[in-house]
């Protein structure tokens, strides 16, 4: 399903950052060919929001965004953006400071990303993320959101 779509047309992402208050809205793959200027935006959009830093995103993690977004039936949704990437220093900082936050976290490889979708419950972003078996899916209940990356197949 997710290839018979990317191969005949533009895929687009809009979304909101919850830390940075910013919106993003564009077409990052044409076909099956990534638009290197849209990439750009994305990894600077993701960057780390408490340094700045900004790290070279996987695209396969906006696949995986794109491919959740159709599963539940919500393609044009923007999605809320909790985290992106994390520098090492951003990570131990959210480790003293909150739990359930992984010494080796893929957010440090930009390969993971924590979200949301407005209106979606986020129990069922879950369940369908798992279901797309693409890497690893985590659940945060209290916070209402739902960490996905393109890891292991794995899930917490
Ligand atoms: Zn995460």
């Amino acid at each position: 399903m997710g290839t018979a779509r990317a191969e005949s047309s533009d895929l687009r992402l809009r979304m909101y950052h919850t830390h940075t208050g910013e919106h993003l809205d564009v077409v990052y793959k044409h076909g099956a060919t990534y638009v290197r200027g849209a990439l750009d935006q994305l990894d600077h959009f993701l960057r780390d929001h408490r340094t700045g830093d900004v790290h070279h995103y996987d695209p396969r993690v906006f696949d995986v965004l794109s491919d959740l977004l159709e599963a539940v039936g919500r393609p044009t949704a923007e999605i809320n953006i909790i985290c992106g990437y994390r520098t090492p220093w951003s990570n131990q900082f959210l480790r003293t400071h909150t739990s359930g936050v992984a010494q080796n976290s893929l957010h440090m490889q930009a390969e993971a990303i924590d979200i949301r979708i407005p209106g979606v419950d986020t129990a069922r972003l879950r369940s369908t993320a798992l279901n797309l078996k693409r890497g690893g899916v985590g659940y945060y209940p209290h916070s209402n959101f739902i960490h996905v990356d393109v890891g292991r197949v794995r899930w917490w």
